[in-house]
């Protein structure tokens, strides 16, 4: 690889002192040539996942049958959804794990409105996630036509619009919703600042974390949040598909309706009454039948950062951040990649985003031929997922080092310019 040898000591000293390092021996490496940096989409998998699903699988169902439920299934939404809040700062009877991030979104944003019944306007911003904006979009068109939805933009589509979301947000604005980190730029708001935004005016806030809970420290109980949800197979390892959490702070739990109201949320289910009784406390955010092979493998990835810290991990991320955008200054933006990335540490969340006029068939480049596994981001970002568990500062060092050389070699010029799969 062209990048000099002293940059790949350099990474070595970084990787012995680091005191994560270990973590990686607790995740299934299959190739140790494959770069792996994708850790925001999908998380690696825990080696210890393997076993508990087999068991889960060979002896819970297959012996157990109907009676695991009674011997502990029916209480995972809740068990996890206490793990899942000592990640983000609240308490575990405020968390639950239920469906995926967008449905969870419609639940509360659905029950936000219904809470500020004289209010009629959304506050969001353009660096949301797309599904996000698409629920938000479906519920406009079938919550009435008083009802608004403001998607203030990024002047420069890396940064938060702060000061226009403050005067966005006013005595017509029922709530607030962004992403904690957006997915495009990494950028990361202060979370209790926009918060305090909200409330001012009387609104409600919803925090999305899926590109944050995993990889920074979070405290929704400090920044005084009403609402949060957040994916768990990305930063948290849970595998495909595996269930959100959702929390509602607890003040506001039996003032707020889940708008999907199944049999998973009635007091008692197992009644089968026929008329719905929201069950007390956070239980009432379920709907249908919780996803229970998921979520045992979402325990092992929340004991796992828990076991690590995640003062810890956020160290790591700062660090290793930092170290990819000190490649990307010396050794990158002189073949015309751009930083799409605040400089900022603190705005910015474990992800790095680097762009390129030729960004698409970089990627492709680099994915077919380099063993690097990045993804992208219309129009021409490339993202480096950056998960302090498992990826080491040599790996970063050495995925800088091909990506210059799919550009110093000119293979990129091999692939489409059409964006035809989004990775
Ligand atoms: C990944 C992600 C999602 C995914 O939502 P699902 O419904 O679980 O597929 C939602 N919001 C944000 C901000 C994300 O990053």
């Amino acid at each position: 690889m062209t990048s000099s040898s002293s940059g790949s000591e350099y990474a070595l000293e970084l990787d012995r002192g680091d005191e994560l390092a270990a973590f990686r021996e607790r995740f299934v490496i299959d190739d140790p040539d494959l770069i792996y940096l994708d850790g925001n989409s999908l998380g690696r998998l825990p080696k210890a996942t393997i076993g508990r699903l087999r068991d889960m699988v060979e002896r819970e169902w297959g012996v157990e049958l109907i009676r695991g439920w009674n011997q502990g299934w029916i209480d995972l939404p809740e068990r996890v959804g206490a793990k899942m809040a000592r990640l983000v700062g609240a308490r575990p009877e405020e968390v639950i794990m239920a469906d995926a991030t967008s449905v969870n979104l419609f639940k509360l944003v659905m029950a936000a409105l219904a809470a500020r019944p004289d209010r009629t306007k959304i506050v969001t911003d353009d660096l949301n996630f797309p599904s996000d904006l698409y629920i938000l979009q479906g519920i406009l068109a079938s919550a009435g036509p008083e009802y608004e939805l403001v998607v203030v933009p990024s002047s420069d589509g890396i940064n938060g619009p702060l000061d226009a979301l403050a005067a966005a947000v006013d005595e017509q604005t029922a709530l607030v919703t962004l992403s904690l980190t957006t997915f495009k730029s990494s950028y990361t708001y202060d979370m209790a600042a926009v918060t305090g935004i909200a409330h001012e005016a009387g609104a409600l806030m919803l925090w999305d974390t899926s590109h944050a809970v995993g990889a920074l420290p979070i405290n929704l109980s400090d920044a005084g949040a009403d609402l949060a949800i957040g994916c768990s197979y990305k930063y948290v390892n849970g595998g495909p598909g595996s269930p959100a959490y959702l929390y509602v702070r607890q003040d506001l739990q039996e003032q707020l309706r889940n708008p999907v109201s199944g049999w998973m949320g009635q007091r008692d289910a197992f009644d089968f009454g026929l008329r719905y009784q929201p069950a007390a406390g956070i239980r009432r955010f379920l709907t249908g039948t919780p996803a229970v092979l998921s979520l045992v493998a979402v325990e092992i990835g929340a004991d796992l950062l828990l076991e690590a810290g995640m003062e810890q991990i956020r160290r790591k991320s700062a660090a290793q951040t930092e170290y990819l955008i000190d490649l990307w200054r010396r050794e990158l933006a002189p073949l015309g990649f751009r930083l799409n990335s605040p400089l900022d540490t603190a705005r910015r969340g474990s992800h790095i985003t680097i762009g390129h006029d030729d960004g698409w068939r970089i990627a492709q480049a680099l994915i077919a031929e380099m063993k690097v596994l990045p993804d992208f981001r219309a129009p021409d970002n490339i993202r480096f997922g950056i998960a302090p568990l498992y990826n080491s500062y040599a790996e970063i060092h050495e995925a800088a080092g091909r990506l210059r050389r799919v550009v110093t070699e000119e293979r990129f010029l091999a692939y489409p310019t059409a964006t035809t799969v989004v990775t």
